[in-house]
């Protein structure tokens, strides 16, 4: 058996190679290289699909996530309450715009906010007499987090709900998508994300006219007309080789979707007898997830991970320190066993070989490795 990367990036450019190749040539013959057709084209056509009115190209799902916080310029030093389970750039854009983060625990089986913690952070701060001013919720691994009931509860408190949305392009709850459930989501088209391009690039979605306008201000240095600022702003700007290779890749999203979601259904079917030493993801009922990452919880992990190395198998581990427990945020005085659930699954997850390429063959080699493995 050759080797199994973890995501094949090259075999899924493989798959479109022609219709990408002549696309980029139109796209570099052309002379426009910025704020041009092609972007127009995909904002257009993502907000529709999404169901936002509105979205805006950006160069990656981090200055998304930034640029949303900075144009609802909430109040200095106030708490964003955010998960411990993410990707560090879901943390990082809090303090960058001057606020502070605070961590919440996720569930045990979805590894999502789980609303218990949350309401319990809330209070925690609202009793120290601290401004809670909104929460960020990640859909993790391609899963919705519990978007309905996290939306009612920030109405109820009166607080935003912002969404990080940069592994769960295309999931949904029901017939609503996650990214149309918050004020502003912010998405990445980072080359492992469902959606993906071969490099960086990101999008904002919101239907409030004002907060997009901002947004694409903002990503423009804050300029409101030619060399004229009024904001404090960035180069947050998405090119036009990547909206082109993304408007390719659109085409075959919804397919490559149904084509991760039936690898998932095979790895599922076939491991769910190896508990108690694997434990599997649980995927409530009208959720449907994009399917980024397949992640298990196992007994002895570190080993596992070693043992399906050594057999060729590559895997990950997404997140083996947890956002409260990093170097970087230790000022915010959280401490170990602060959040129990986010501490076992960081010493438990492991990601399984995913994509939508990854052939009959290669997915049989996985599932038996486990089983080899647990047998001995
Ligand atoms: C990838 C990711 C981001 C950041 O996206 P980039 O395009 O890499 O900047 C933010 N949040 C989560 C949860 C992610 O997985």
């Amino acid at each position: 058996m050759e080797k199994i990367p973890f995501i094949d990036l090259k075999r899924n450019y493989e798959v479109y190679k022609e219709e990408i190749e002549k696309k980029v040539l139109e796209v570099l013959r052309s002379g426009i290289y910025l704020n041009g057709p092609q972007t127009q084209e995909l904002e257009n056509l993502l907000a529709k699909y999404l169901g936002t009115s509105y979205a805006v190209g950006v160069s990656s799902g981090t200055e998304a996530l930034f640029l949303i916080l900075k144009a609802l310029d909430l109040p200095k030093n106030t708490y964003v309450l955010v998960p411990s389970f993410t990707f560090v750039a879901t943390a990082e854009v809090i303090v960058r715009v001057g606020l502070i983060p605070y961590f919440v625990d996720v569930e045990e089986d979805t590894y999502n906010i789980s609303l218990e913690s949350l309401k319990e952070s809330y209070e925690k701060l609202k009793k120290k007499r601290k401004q809670v001013s909104a929460v960020i919720a990640v859909s993790l691994f391609g899963l919705p987090a519990h978007l309905k009931e996290i939306k009612k509860f920030c109405e109820e408190k009166g607080i935003y709900l912002i969404e990080d949305i940069c592994q769960a392009f295309g999931a949904k709850i029901g017939d609503k998508k996650v990214g149309t459930f918050g004020i502003a989501s912010a998405t990445s088209f980072y080359p492992t994300k469902p959606l993906s391009t071969f490099g960086d690039a990101g999008m904002v979605f919101t239907s409030h006219k004002n907060l997009a306008k901002k947004v694409r201000i903002l990503k423009e240095h804050g300029q409101i007309k030619p060399y004229f600022y009024k904001y404090h702003g960035i180069n947050g700007r998405i090119d036009e080789i990547h909206s082109a290779i993304l408007l390719v890749k659109f085409k075959y999203f919804e397919k490559e979707i149904a084509l991760r979601k039936a690898i998932v259904e095979k790895y599922i079917e076939n491991l769910k007898d190896l508990t108690p030493y694997v434990r599997l993801p649980q995927f409530p009922k009208n959720y449907f997830s994009s399917y980024s990452l397949f992640t298990i919880r196992a007994k002895n992990r570190d080993k596992l991970k070693a043992f399906l190395e050594s057999k060729g198998i590559m895997t990950g581990v997404y997140y083996k320190t947890p956002l409260h427990l990093q170097p970087v945020y230790k000022d915010f005085n959280f401490k170990n066993g602060d959040l129990p659930v986010t501490e076992r699954l960081a010493k438990e997850v492991l990601s399984l070989p995913l994509h939508p390429y990854l052939t009959e063959k290669e997915i049989d080699y996985v599932i038996s490795s486990i089983k080899e493995f647990y047998k001995k």
